[in-house]
Formats: structure tokens, sequence, C-alpha cells
């Protein structure tokens, strides 16, 4: 009979296979331990990380991030790249996901009126100069006081934060009280004061007009940092020679903005040509306006050699097409001024000459309107538009260094569309549906200044319904008074 030992060789070998076999899994346990005691160490922590299927940047370099994700501290962009890596890195009490949505920077508006919400759909259809002297000049001197502005700012921050505007150019009156309501609803914007040479509503005309622009400009601070002051002279054909002279020079000692309407419709030409023998930009150019940095809203007939002067000066050039269209103003040479380096962004202009401040519209009109009066499908692409709306847009109103893109160290102002809509399925090229196929209610988050001003559709920062009501209540005595007056 053979003798099988129970404590043979086989059994050593047993033995020492099972020991080995559970050393590697106590390493491997302390292994994985300390690589996620490693990763808690090494992980930063953020305020807020944004994520979306795209995250479309606006920077040349890296312009679209599928399954990217952005992370915020203190309201500033501190990483952006694909979502696992951003995850693997920073730890956030807030996380925004993205999936079905397009993150990308929030939309610049580089020309509006907001307060004039509360003239939508009052004056329509009407010849620029009809509508500007005989209905809007008119109903402003009657209507609009710190009331009306408080009222109708926080209708048109309701209606820009719920499309995914986060930084505007606004240029209305009682700039003070704009300024609040801004402070208050979260966004961002540069508020030129305005001045003109006849009377006004709190102004008798220029003189205490532009007393009270300076003085503005001067002792506003913002406690955010989010709004900016500057200067709004109306236009060269409301502002004498000698007045735009003036604000130049303050504009100058102030180290601030001017947004002026410069070329907008063919009666301001015959004005000028009439009363200076010149063209508005050359005149204002001549008057030494541009040494200042100046945002020129529509420029709707530059000359060839203006044009020149516009790149050459570093204008902004705000094109509005929704309300060059509803005035009949004419068609922005945009094309051209593109080619010749200008500094292009896109605005909503008023809501009386609109009657909306949906941005979306603008890009729309932007990209087909040139295409159809050129018959050249190949002017104004997608990208070309987007970029006004978006880092170009910040650029010609000088809010670049803060905004307009999505890159480390800038200002986290942020928005989310959503991308399950039947209008933005099958999916191949994010930025052509941007352009091309969005709605303005596609919007579902914004954030500025790394706050979330609108989550999934609900604003965190205005009561909608008291707005409404408010902007409900005062259009009401709006009418009443107007009856009244035409009794
Ligand atoms: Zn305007």
């Amino acid at each position: 009979m053979k003798m099988t030992y129970k404590f043979g060789p086989a059994y050593y070998a047993k033995l020492y296979y099972v020991k080995m076999l559970f050393l590697g899994i106590v390493m491997s346990i302390f292994t994985q331990m300390s690589t996620a005691q490693a990763n808690a160490e090494i992980q930063k922590n953020v305020d807020l990380i944004v994520q979306g299927r795209y995250v479309v940047t606006m920077d040349a370099e890296n312009p679209v991030i599928e399954n990217g994700a952005v992370a915020v501290k203190d309201g500033v962009i501190v990483a952006v790249g694909r979502a696992d890596d951003i995850t693997a890195q920073y730890t956030a009490p807030k996380t925004v996901t993205g999936k079905d949505r397009v993150l990308l920077p929030g939309l610049v508006n580089g020309h509006t009126h907001t307060a004039m919400v509360m003239f939508r759909g009052m004056a329509d259809d009407l010849a620029f100069m009809t509508w500007l002297k005989e209905y809007i000049f008119p109903m402003e001197g009657q209507f609009v006081d710190p009331e009306f502005i408080e009222v109708g700012m926080n209708l048109a921050c309701l209606e820009m934060i719920r499309g995914g505007t986060t930084s505007f150019v606004d240029m209305y009156f009682y700039p003070e009280k704009g300024a609040e309501v801004i402070e208050s609803c979260g966004l961002r914007a540069i508020m030129a004061a305005p001045a003109i040479d006849f009377p006004s509503p709190g102004f008798k005309g220029w003189d205490d007009s532009h007393g009270a622009a300076v003085s503005f400009v001067k002792n506003y601070k913002s406690k955010s940092g989010r709004v900016i002051a500057g200067f709004g002279p109306h236009s060269p054909y409301t502002v004498s020679p000698e007045h735009l002279g003036q604000v130049s020079d303050a504009a100058l000692a102030l180290n601030a903005p001017i947004s002026i309407h410069l070329a907008e419709d063919r009666a301001e030409l015959s004005l000028i040509k009439e009363r200076y023998d010149s063209t508005p930009i050359a005149h204002v150019d001549d008057l030494g306006l541009f040494r200042n940095k100046v945002i020129a809203a529509h420029v709707v007939h530059p000359t060839a050699a203006e044009i020149k002067i516009l790149a050459r000066q570093k204008i902004g050039v705000i094109h509005n097409p929704t309300s060059n269209m509803k005035t009949a103003a004419g068609v922005s040479p945009v094309p051209e001024m593109l080619k010749q380096g200008v500094r292009m962004g896109l605005g909503t202009d008023g809501a009386a000459s609109n009657n909306d401040l949906n941005m979306w519209e603008e890009i729309r009109l932007a990209a087909l309107l040139h295409k159809g009066i050129n018959y050249d499908p190949t002017v104004m692409s997608a990208p070309t538009v987007l970029r006004m709306a978006t880092i170009g847009g910040a650029e010609a109103v000088g809010l670049d260094h803060l905004v307009g893109d999505i890159v480390v160290g800038k200002r986290a102002d942020l928005i989310q569309m959503d991308l399950s809509g039947p209008h933005m399925t099958p999916l191949y090229d994010v930025i052509s549906h941007l352009v091309y196929a969005v709605s303005g209610s596609d919007v579902v988050t914004t954030i500025v200044d790394g706050t979330i001003l609108m989550e999934d559709g609900k604003f965190l920062t205005l009561d909608a319904e008291k707005v409404r009501a408010d902007a409900n209540a005062l259009a009401s005595r709006i009418s009443q008074a107007l009856k009244e007056a035409n009794k």
C-alpha cells in the first residue's frame, strides 16, 4: 500500500499558494485604500461643477469637448476638460449634470434698452423717424420714471436669464436704478448713462443729462463688480458736435466706455450731410470720439473708408438685424466689416423695435439675412455668427478679459441648452444646431459669476410671478393714461 502523507510536499505547495493569494488580496485592498486616500488628498475643492454632453468653449484651441465639464471656484473657471478628468480632480458641493445638454458661454447682448420691454408691441410698423419722434420719445417723456425702470428691468432680466443672455450693454434712463436691479437679479452689464440735446425723462436738456451721466460714471461703484458704468450719448443727430466733444473728454478722463447709435438710418445720413457736410462715422471720428472705447450700435450705412476707420480704431460694432429690418433701416454690411477686421457683436436693441430680447433670434437672422441679400450662402458661417454672440461680442463691448468663452481664468458665465427636443434631433454638428435649429426656450441653466440664476428653467434670483404681475399692473396704468389722453 502506498503511503500518503497528509503533510507531504503537495500539501505545503498548496498552503504556500493559499498564503500568497491571501497576501495578494490584502495588498490589493491596501493599494486600493491608499489610492482612494491619495485621490481624496489630490481632489481639489471647488464651488460648482457644470457638465455638458458637449462643451462649446468658443476657445479656438479647443472648441468642442464631448462629455465635458467645467469646475468653478469663487466665480472663476478653474478647469475645463473631459467630465471624467474633472470629476476625478475636483469635488464640489453642487454639480449641474449635462446629459442631453450643451454647455456654452452665456450670450452677450451688445446693444439694448432693456426697460423698453414695457413698450413691447405699442408702436409697430412705422417709419424709423416717425416711430422714434412721434411715439417713443413722447411715451418715454410721459411714462419713464424710476418705478418704470425697476419694473421694466426686472421683466427684462427675467427674459434675458430665461433666454441665456448673461451680459448686456444697456443704454437707458435712471441707470442708478437699473444698476440696482442688475445687482439683485445677478446679470452682468455695462450701464451707459443717457444724454441727449433735448428734454428727456428726468432732464431738461443736454446740460443736466450730461451732468448726471458724468456724476454716475464718476461715483458709481458696483458691489458685485458685475456692473460697469459708461456714457450713452444718443446719436450724432440728437447730440451736437460740441456736446459729443464733451462726452468724449469726460469718457477719456474717467476711462469709461461710450455706447452710441451710429449710421443707423438713411434719414440720419441726410441730417449729418445737411448739418455738417459729412457722414456719421467720419463726423464722430473728426470730433475725437474714437479716442475712447466706443460701442457703436447698428452701423447700417458705413462707407468703405469708414469701415477702415472702425477696424483701425478698434470700435465695437453691434449688429441688430431684427431692429434694422423692423424699422427698415436697411441691412448692415456685416460680412464686409468682418472681412476688414471690425470687432462685431450682436444685439437685440430695445423691445420697442424687436419686440423681444431673444439673442437666438438675432443669431439665426444674422446667419440668414446676409446670405440672402448677398446671394452667397458661404458668408456668415455658423461658427462666425456664434462667435459674434459670445467671445466676439465680448471683444466688441470690451468685456473679453472677463467673459465670452469657457477658458480657465475667465468669470463663470455659462448656459446649458437642452438637446432632447425633436428639433435638435439628430445631432451631427452642435454648432449648426445652436445657430440654425435652436429656440430660446431650450435654455435650461443660466449661470453668471458662478452663481446659478436659473436651474432647470426655474428662476433662483427673481420671483417670476411677481415680476410679471408688476409689469402687467404698470402696463394697465399706461394703457389707461393713453386712453384718457386720446379722449
Ligand atoms: Zn438702440
